[in-house]
């Protein structure tokens, strides 16, 4: 089976790691229960910064979220290597920007993901990330952002949604929870 994984939010825990830099760099004491509240996908409100500032924050410390000590969700790592054990192939399709894709491989290997260097696609916008995964032909992809798998709805493909708190409204897709679910749930949906 082809398997296509989505990096940011979906395998590594990014925002949780971006609102722990937020905190030190603009010397806040924001709480992870407020972060959890936060039902969209950029984190800069309870920061108390405007979208602009927000996202000029985001892009100046881009270097530091991407490349320091964000973790991996529990299981993720160990059931994408069960996965290559068993011979499916393994698709990582991410909208990181073209010049932290080869980084970005490198710092997912170390992590230990099972990673085939034709298999790793960046530098596309989240919109564009339909043409690449309708050219794989994959059986699954998991992400966590409602666009992009709405984008994929009519293809043949299961999908999943990675589940977060800012995607709760959409409700017709699987969801995964827990990465240690996500070998019950491919049999239950396959
Ligand atoms: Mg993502």
């Amino acid at each position: 089976m082809r398997f296509g994984f989505d990096i940011d939010d979906t395998l590594i825990n990014l925002r949780e790691h971006a609102f722990h830099i937020y905190n030190k760099k603009l010397n806040k004491q924001v709480s992870l229960e407020q972060f959890k509240l936060i039902d969209r996908v950029e984190i800069h409100e309870p920061f108390g910064l405007t979208d602009k500032e927000g996202n000029d924050m985001w892009n100046r410390s881009l270097e530091e979220i991407y490349f320091t000590n964000c973790p991996p969700y529990p299981d993720a790592v160990e059931t994408l290597q069960e996965l290559a054990k068993a011979d499916h192939e393994i698709y990582y399709i991410t909208a990181r920007p073209k010049e932290h894709g080869e980084r970005t491989k490198k710092w997912m290997k170390n992590l230990g993901f099972p990673i085939d260097d034709a298999r790793f696609y960046y530098g596309m916008k989240d919109n564009e990330k339909i043409h690449t995964i309708k050219t794989l032909h994959l059986d699954f992809y998991i992400d966590d952002k409602p666009a992009v798998l709405q984008t994929l709805e009519q293809e043949p493909i299961t999908l999943f949604m990675m589940d977060q708190p800012y995607n709760q409204s959409i409700t017709h897709h699987h969801r995964l929870t827990n990465w240690k679910d996500f070998m019950n749930l491919i049999e239950n949906h396959a």
